[in-house]
């Protein structure tokens, strides 16, 4: 079955033609060429964080959330308290994880369209010394909210609290430096920013703090230490690798440096989300962040209030003509959201807008107001 939708969604999403065609070839899992494959991602990925020699990069076969079951359960230990920050779905989802593998934990919860509150922040670490790591989602996909990496760094650091970073949807869009930021480690996936197909995801951390982790893990498959001492090994993956997701994952990767590495990724997502916003505001429908707090990732918008306006049929509407987006993951108010990632642009976004526009004529949808 063949099909040329365009994904406005935050991942899997569109790729090139080109990471798509890199999959046409079939790989031995041992075999030196692809083992040499794998060594160039890992090195690629540990350089878009700017870490140095003492870094690693360790892979793994899933998508992004066996990523971050993995960092977890391998780098926290079960009875050092971890603090988790939680503005929404992905948060949320740490919890989960958390409470699946009786790793005791605190949330920290407060509003999905408002910035953290440092300051109470502050005075939980400071209150609560059990606390020994802090769980902390980079750009919150559920609603598209940037959460503020430096600053929980910084306070991670004065009161030595080891930093866990979901960094799924920033990673590769938004600046993430290791000489900047200490962290104890951090996790993405193929199918994000960096524009691969899903099947992996990556830990990063230090050497020194994968060393420590033998013997964390209550589950094989997930074991991260015992898949990095494989890989330093042999070179190769322990179990079955997903062969094109990984070929695949170099391809998009040439691409990414090609475009300009963070920087340039960063301007284009950037100019999209900014055309996005600004176009559906032209035809009166506002999204949910204010610009501060506004990633370059994915926006949420406000569904019209009108009783006519229907999601699944907007939905199907757009698929009609080729555009998929995504419904809303927010619990107070009805929603849906649109990415700006993957491998689209100017034009895309604004034929996309007035796909939109035409819907609304249509239906005889009237709007809310009419945003400046
Ligand atoms: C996409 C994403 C994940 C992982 O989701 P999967 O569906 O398992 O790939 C985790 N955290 C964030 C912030 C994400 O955007």
């Amino acid at each position: 079955m063949k099909n040329n939708y365009l994904l406005f969604t935050p991942g899997p999403l569109t790729t090139s033609l080109q990471t798509k065609r890199s999959m046409l070839s079939d790989w031995g899992s041992w075999d030196s060429d692809f083992n040499a494959i794998t060594s160039d991602i890992r090195k690629r990925l540990i350089k878009i964080v700017n870490g140095d020699d003492k870094y690693t990069c360790i892979p793994l076969q899933g998508s992004g959330s066996f990523g971050v079951e993995a960092m977890l359960i391998n780098y926290v230990k079960k009875k050092e308290k971890i603090l988790i920050l939680i503005n929404g779905a992905y948060g949320e989802r740490i919890k989960k994880i958390c409470d699946y593998h009786k790793i005791k934990n605190l949330p920290f919860i407060w509003s999905e369209d408002k910035p953290l509150d440092l300051l109470k922040l502050k005075n939980t670490l400071k209150k609560d010394k059990s606390i020994k790591n802090l769980a902390f989602v980079h750009c919150e996909t559920s609603t598209g909210i940037l959460n503020p990496l430096q600053e929980v760094s910084k306070l991670c650091k004065i009161f030595k609290i080891n930093l866990l970073i979901d960094a799924m949807s920033s990673f590769g869009a938004l600046d993430i430096n290791s000489k900047k930021i200490s962290y104890k480690a951090l996790v993405a996936s193929s199918n994000k920013c960096l524009e691969g197909v899903p099947g992996m995801c990556f830990v990063i951390s230090k050497k020194t703090e994968i060393k420590k982790c033998n013997g964390n893990s209550d589950n094989l498959c997930m074991d991260l230490y015992d898949q990095w001492v494989y890989m330093e090994k042999t070179g190769r993956w322990r179990y079955t690798p997903p062969t094109h997701v990984v070929v695949a994952f170099l391809e998009a990767l040439k691409q990414f440096s090609n475009e300009g590495s963070v920087r340039g990724r960063y301007a284009r997502y950037k100019d999209n989300v900014q055309n996005l916003i600004n176009g559906m505001n032209k035809i009166g429908i506002n999204s949910l962040l204010p610009k501060k707090i506004q990633s370059p990732i994915i926006a949420t918008f406000l569904s019209p209030s009108d009783k006519k306006f229907k999601f699944e049929k907007f939905y199907q509407y757009l698929k009609g003509y080729g555009y998929i987006i995504y419904p809303g993951k927010m619990a107070k108010q009805e929603s849906f959201r649109i990415g700006c990632i993957g491998h689209i642009g100017k034009k895309e976004i604004n034929n996309l807008v007035s796909q939109i526009e035409k819907f609304l004529k249509k239906e005889k949808i009237s709007t809310d107001r009419y945003a400046s």
